[in-house]
């Protein structure tokens, strides 16, 4: 691959990565008068023109917008998609200013820099990298900044129904690690119904609040015996927890009514269909000792598992790229959070996580390994060229 190596300038690299930084773009439905990702997808549309990629800017929702490079193959090759999102979480509690990015030891500090700022910045100098080689690949390259990953996912949702990939990168900070699984979770609400009556009514009264204590009492035996059997290989075991409470109406009445909202992170395989028969089981087994438990749950939220075969081609070239850039074999690693790639994957697209090295991510000091970023462009590049194909 003599020709193509080219590398991916370091320090031009750095400054992009800074001027990103620079840009406030915290999620405006996360932190009410947050400015969200306009400015920052003006910017990264007006990198991505510079590098002469066709480029899109579009409206997800007003002051939300998507902003889509594709670099163009010459035909006869597969598809690739680089994703990163654009959104960071709230900065008011961070100790440094997190807007006014720093270099010390090697290592960016600033918010977004590692969740994921610095994926982007090296998905963005891979893909001028590659442009500026000369080289022509077969399949067309999909460079997406996303917005809304830190909330709800509208920029990953909305770019899906409009791009086709044969597979997909997300530059999440992976520590140069492929993330071909995570786990997924599900929010539920459950309600237990009691009977009104004067405090010094017990004949009549029933306790709404007592019933849910026995709904509690399950869910800890659930999360403490039942669930750590069940294990995938790569993201370990589910879970389940109680999250709020609310019930009764004053001190000298029986509560008629107690809302418990809990939340059941899911491995893969597991999806709505198991979590409905969990909670089945559950409210009628205390049903069967109790005649006066009167009790239903209801999931109002979910977002699925995903796992992806490390025999993908995607994950094999990661994985002979990654090894070739930095001498050392990546491993396949499996996350406990929800990713956007799961957006991807549902749509039988194989999407892995792929991206730096650092720490901080939703916390109050945040940074970046910058030979991380560089290497995983480099990776990235490479990727590319041996996915996409390159024309003779
Ligand atoms: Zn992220």
């Amino acid at each position: 691959m003599g020709k193509f190596q080219t590398s991916v300038d370091r320090s031009k690299t750095v400054e992009l990565l800074k001027s990103l930084v620079r840009i406030n773009s915290v999620n405006s439905t996360l932190v009410e008068g947050a400015p969200g990702e306009a400015e920052i997808a003006e910017y990264i549309a007006s990198y991505m023109q510079g590098i002469g990629l066709e480029t899109k800017l579009e409206e997800v929702k007003s002051g939300r917008p998507n902003v889509v490079g594709t670099l163009k193959g010459v035909g006869g090759g597969p598809t690739l998609l680089f994703n990163g999102h654009m959104d960071t979480v709230g900065i008011d509690y961070m100790e440094i200013d997190p807007l006014d990015p720093i270099v010390k030891n090697g290592k960016l500090y600033g918010r977004g820099a590692n969740d994921m700022k610095g994926g982007l910045a090296a998905i963005l100098a891979a893909t001028k990298s590659l442009v500026d080689s000369g080289v022509e690949i077969k399949g067309d390259l999909i460079v997406a900044g996303v917005c809304d990953e830190e909330y709800g996912s509208i920029g990953t949702e909305r770019l899906m129904e409009e791009v086709r990939a044969d597979a997909a990168v997300i530059g999440e900070p992976t520590g140069l690690q492929i993330l071909i699984a995570h786990k997924g979770f599900a929010w539920i609400d459950v309600e237990t119904r009691g009977i009104t009556a004067h405090g010094s009514r017990p004949e009549i009264g029933v306790d709404a609040i007592a019933k849910m204590g026995k709904v509690l009492v399950e869910i800890e035996r659930l999360q403490e015996e039942v669930l750590p059997r069940k294990r995938h290989e790569l993201v370990g075991s589910p879970s389940i927890h109680a999250s709020t409470i609310q019930g009764g109406r004053e001190l000298s009445t029986y509560p008629d009514q107690c809302k418990l909202q809990i939340e059941r992170r899911l491995i893969p395989s597991e999806d709505a269909k198991v979590v409905n028969a969990e909670m089945e089981t559950l409210l009628a087994t205390i049903s069967e000792s109790d005649p006066k438990f009167d009790g239903g749950h209801q999931i109002t939220f979910i977002r699925g598992p995903m796992e992806v075969s490390p025999d993908e081609e995607i994950c094999k070239v990661l994985n002979r790229s990654a090894l070739d850039i930095t001498g050392k074999e990546p491993s396949f690693v499996g996350g406990s959070g929800w990713l956007d790639t799961e957006v991807i994957w549902k749509r039988r697209i194989p999407a892995v996580a792929f991206g730096p090295r650092g720490e901080g991510s939703h916390a109050a000091v945040e940074y970046v390994d910058l030979t991380s970023v560089i290497d995983v462009s480099e990776i990235l590049k490479l990727t590319t060229i041996r996915f996409c194909g390159i024309s003779a």
